[in-house]
């Protein structure tokens, strides 16, 4: 079949978009619609006309596979099309079901009637890629939903089922079954009753007060979306709707469209938004590789981790049981599930019926044996390598053939892991990030030896339980937290020259990270750091740190659970307060060690911080640690608050230019004569080959 399927029921033309998955206009779509109307318009037996899509999309928008090329702007283009719907002499009903996203919309607003199933998804989501719709969505909307409603649609871009536009003009009858023989339906009466051919574009809008809402808009957009241009385009495009004949809105609304595609943001967003995508692709594993069935899941350990962990499956009704060493810990790691859930009931997200179902699918259990039928087991128990081995060589003893065994370390050697059981095979590394039922981000650390189904297995079910999932090899830290030490390493630096960790963090957090570095360290627990450090002095003696963070270890400040650190908190309150005592402890630190204090500017801050990112997300890159350089980017942007509107430290590397990063790069380590600072090879190749490190 092609990409629509063209019937005549009676005197209705029914086109149906078919063009898996989700009815994306590519070209090819876009001129099989225009070859179905042309059909209608000129078949006299033919009096009105249904597009509509399948049960899962009318169209979810353009055709992401056509994004930045030629293609996407061939004619017909949307425009065109949409040209085409409203000017046509015969009635156009959009009939929509599933989603209705981006272009998708802007078609079904062309039309002259929209019919919907009252859970049809509605969105105009380009805000998300750092854009606003450009093929008449701000101007349609505006007229048919009203100005105030149609600003916070474009703005939030989130999906809104058809049924919440009740009362306004863009949805004229709701059915809920029998969908397609009802829209008929509808469209013969509009046939029968001789109704006009509406037009969205011929609505006028009476807003007498809309200088003092846009103003508003202007203030409120300033403060809560200052990085992304798009909101204020958003706004002026709306502006225009309001205050110009609809097609010089509509050159206005394609101007503003076209200026935000060229925006660093944009590209940022898009990029992310395809980068995001493309984790799950891994090079040398087919897309059709056999998964192995995952029913039950085992959980080794319910503390901090153990526990997130195990409600991610049962989120999804998937069984799982935890084993423990002790039936206190067990209650004790219980009673954590149970009270987080209550927490989300109490918020109204989620029903107690709901609740109890899947409080209902947790087992526990201290015996080994009981995890016999288990097809995947995570072990979350204590990151000690002795610890991990008795673990693991019982688990050897008692799961199935062709269970998936995962550890959750942080740090230790996946290689070594796999090598406890008899079975490396099925053996890899579940990275998860805390809160683990929250962060969306799993590092999947794939050994030497793991299959190829295994890590197809676990990549998929990561998507199953709504994870972004990232390939990685085994190294120390995988790929977040070795760039991490990097980056945190530099910031204590700056501490020791002259800076104070709300200057070094506010400079951060100016920049766009969701939270500085000392702000994090207090909340994950400097004790963490303190610990990685120690390990580094044996195993790397030469690598250099400031010594101030130990000072404070050894002085008890642990971060947000001591209520000190690098920061001072009130009992119950997680609000960084800045600390003289802190303060003075940094200047007697400086003093003891005969450093001197300069002043340090933002600007210095954010390229030694973020620059130790890039050149060590490079060496990662060039080591094969991770797969290509996009997936560093969605490790940064998934799990450590890295800015979206800057695309990730790479992405950003190859927007500032990376000659531009060598030079600072070299200076850094002629200041310092530390080796972290000789530019990664990478850049130099990217350089002399006049490339970029994320490809276009
Ligand atoms: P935790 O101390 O909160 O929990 C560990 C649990 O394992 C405890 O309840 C303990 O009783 C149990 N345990 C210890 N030995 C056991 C054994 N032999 N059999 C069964 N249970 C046993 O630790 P956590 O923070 O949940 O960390 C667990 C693992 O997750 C570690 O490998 C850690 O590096 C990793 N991790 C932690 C974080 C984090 O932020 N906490 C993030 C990512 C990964």
């Amino acid at each position: 079949m092609g990409p629509t399927q063209f019937d005549i029921k009676d005197s209705i033309a029914v086109i149906t978009l078919n063009s898996p998955p989700v009815n994306g206009l590519g070209h090819a779509l876009r001129t099989a619609i225009v070859e179905g109307i042309q059909n209608a318009q000129s078949n006299d037996a033919i009096h009105a006309i249904v597009i509509t899509g399948t049960e899962k999309a009318f169209s979810g928008g353009a055709d992401i596979k056509e994004f930045g090329t030629s293609m996407a702007i061939a004619e017909p283009h949307l425009h065109t099309l949409i040209h085409l719907l409203e000017t046509c002499t015969k009635p156009v009903v959009a009939a929509i079901r599933g989603v209705c996203m981006g272009g998708g919309m802007e078609l079904a607003l062309g039309c002259h009637y929209r019919v919907a199933h009252p859970k049809a998804s509605l969105a105009l989501p380009e805000i998300k890629l750092g854009l606003i719709p450009g093929a008449g969505g701000t101007q349609r909307m505006a007229r048919v939903i009203g100005v105030e409603k149609a600003l916070n649609f474009i703005l939030s871009g989130d999906p809104v089922p058809a049924i919440g536009f009740k009362g306004s003009a863009l949805i004229d009858a709701y059915f809920e079954h029998d969908f397609i023989e009802q829209a008929i339906a509808f469209a013969k009466q509009l046939v029968v009753d001789k109704k006009p051919n509406k037009k969205i574009r011929d609505i006028k809008i009476e807003y007498p007060n809309y200088e003092s809402f846009l103003q508003f808009s202007r203030n409120t957009v300033k403060t809560v979306a200052a990085p992304y241009p798009a909101a204020v385009k958003a706004i002026d495009a709306i502006a225009a709707a309001i205050t110009q004949p609809f097609d010089q809105g509509l050159a206005s609304e394609r101007e503003y469209f076209m200026q935000l595609m060229n925006t660093s943001v944009s590209r940022a967003m898009r990029y992310a938004f395809f980068a995001q995508r493309g984790t799950s692709k891994i090079a040398d594993i087919p897309s059709d590789t056999p998964l192995r069935e995952i029913k039950k899941v085992g959980i080794i350990g319910a503390g901090t981790m153990g526990g997130g962990i195990a409600m991610n499956f049962l989120n999804i009704g998937m069984p799982v049981i935890i084993l423990e060493t002790e039936q206190e810990k067990l209650d004790k790691g219980l009673g954590i599930i149970r009270a987080n859930y209550e927490n989300t009931v109490k918020k109204g997200k989620l029903s107690s019926e709901k609740m109890q179902q899947r409080m209902a699918l947790i087992e526990t259990t201290l015996d080994y044996s009981t995890l016999k039928d288990v097809d995947l087991v995570i072990e979350a128990v204590f990151e000690e390598l002795s610890v991990k081995e008795t673990v693991f060589k019982k688990l050897d003893e008692v799961m199935k053939p062709g269970a998936i065994f995962a550890s959750n370390t942080s740090t230790l050697d996946m290689n070594k892991i796999a090598n406890f059981t008899k079975r490396p095979q099925d053996v890899l590394g579940m990275h998860f990030f805390s809160p683990a039922n929250v962060m969306q981000l799993l590092e999947v650390v794939r050994t030497e030896q793991t299959a190829k189904d295994v890590l197809a297995t676990v990549m998929k079910l990561a998507q199953s339980i709504k994870k972004t999932p990232v390939v990685c090899r085994v190294c120390d830290g995988f790929i977040g937290n070795r760039m991490v030490e990097q980056y945190l390493r530099m910031a204590g630096f700056l501490l020791e020259q002259g800076a104070t960790p709300p200057q070094v963090d506010k400079a951060l957090e100016n920049f766009g990270m969701v939270m500085g570095p000392f702000r994090m360290s207090d909340l994950a627990g400097n004790d963490i750091g303190y610990a990685i450090r120690k390990r580094r002095m044996v195993e790397q003696p030469n690598l250099k740190y400031s010594k101030f963070a130990d000072v404070m270890c050894e002085a008890g400040r642990y971060g947000q659970k001591t209520g000190k650190g690098w920061y001072l908190y009130e009992p119950g309150n997680r609000k960084a307060l800045p600390d003289p005592e802190l303060d003075a402890m940094l200047v007697k630190f400086r003093a003891d060690n005969g450093l001197t204090a300069r002043k340090i500017s933002s600007e210095e801050i954010v390229q030694s911080c973020i620059y130790a990112l890039i050149n060590e997300g490079c060496r990662i890159l060039e080591e094969g640690i991770a797969q290509r350089a996009s997936d560093i980017d969605i490790v940064y942007l998934t799990g450590y608050g890295f800015p979206v509107y800057r695309g990730g430290p790479l992405k950003y590397a190859d927007e500032i230019g990376l000659y531009k990063v060598v030079q600072k790069l070299e200076q850094f380590y002629k200041e310092t004569q530390d080796d972290f600072w000789k530019p990664a090879q990478l850049l130099h190749y990217c350089i002399a080959k006049s490339t970029s490190i994320c490809g276009s």
